[in-house]
């Protein structure tokens, strides 16, 4: 454990206060980067929303578009529920279409949400990610950094106010970017997780059948091994479906165990953090230093 502190190179961060958190993304799969995030926080008695811009049309194993997105939908459902999600809200956009949808609509879609769900936690994709190939993560992130600006502000929107909704300044966000997507992103700070909240990690990937590996995963694994006269013990005797769900389960306890390590711990998700004296750097250390009780 020494060792890995000389290591590290990302502070860990403590779960903020508060109670509700708003995860925002473009498809049904995305929690997938903030899931122990969020079953920490959920955990740690957090109410969660999730918020599924695109309708996921395109993602799927061959099927028509609109069974996809119903499946695709209801799959969300039951992945965020193992991270303690108790709602998902559908904007139902088309799925890799959305350079036609005005930046200006969306982002006032998610500056009410904002204002009506009052998150004390906001997460998503980097706005400020080093390019992601995704287009709908590109869309996306961009009108979540701009609804969380613009949701504080009277000015803006103010047919919401009439509406009987109030301004809402959004104190902690969450950032991520997909590495393997683009040059990825700069994170400030790591969350440690603990062996079940990387198994929820897993089993919420999971719950998405129509896109996740699945039983000619593992069989065709299996058989590139035993062509090499190689078997992996752990999954002699093993259906193939079960197989592929336990090598799932290992990728993301190294992937947390590889990021675990920049934090000198054993499981972590690192994140570009923003908290409540983003506007202000500095204060929140002038007052440590300063203040007297
Ligand atoms: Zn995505």
């Amino acid at each position: 454990m020494k060792t890995l502190w000389l290591l590290a190179s990302l502070a860990l961060g403590e779960i903020p206060p508060g109670k509700v958190l708003l995860a925002i993304y473009p498809h049904h799969d995305d929690h997938n980067g903030h899931a122990g995030l969020i079953a920490r926080m959920t955990a740690a008695g957090y109410t969660g929303y999730y918020v599924r811009v695109s309708n996921d049309e395109k993602d799927g194993r061959g099927r028509q578009w609109a069974a996809n997105s119903m499946i695709n939908y209801q799959e969300t459902v039951a992945g965020t529920r193992e991270l303690g999600i108790g709602e998902v809200i559908s904007l139902d956009w088309r799925n890799d279409h959305m350079d036609s949808i005005p930046l200006q609509e969306l982002r006032a879609q998610l500056v009410l949400l904002i204002r009506r769900y009052k998150p004390d936690v906001v997460m998503g994709h980097d706005p400020w990610a080093h390019y992601d190939r995704n287009p709908d993560h590109r869309k996306v992130s961009r009108a979540v950094a701009d609804a969380v600006y613009l949701a504080a502000y009277s000015a803006a929107y103010p047919e919401h106010l009439q509406a009987g909704l109030q301004p809402h300044r959004v104190p902690y966000l969450y950032f991520k970017a997909r590495t393997e997507y683009g040059k990825g992103h700069e994170p400030n700070i790591a969350i440690e997780l603990n062996q079940e909240q990387v198994r929820r990690k897993a089993a919420a990937f999971w719950a998405h059948k129509n896109v996740r590996p699945d039983a000619p995963v593992a069989r065709s694994l299996r058989q590139r091994l035993e062509a090499q006269g190689l078997t992996i013990p752990e999954l002699g005797g093993l259906e193939d479906e079960e197989a592929a769900r336990r090598l799932h389960l290992w990728s993301v306890e190294r992937a947390a165990g590889e990021q675990g390590k920049q934090a000198g711990v054993k499981y972590a998700e690192p994140f570009y953090y923003l908290d409540e004296w983003r506007d202000v750097p500095g204060l929140r250390d002038y007052i440590a230093g300063n203040i007297r009780r």
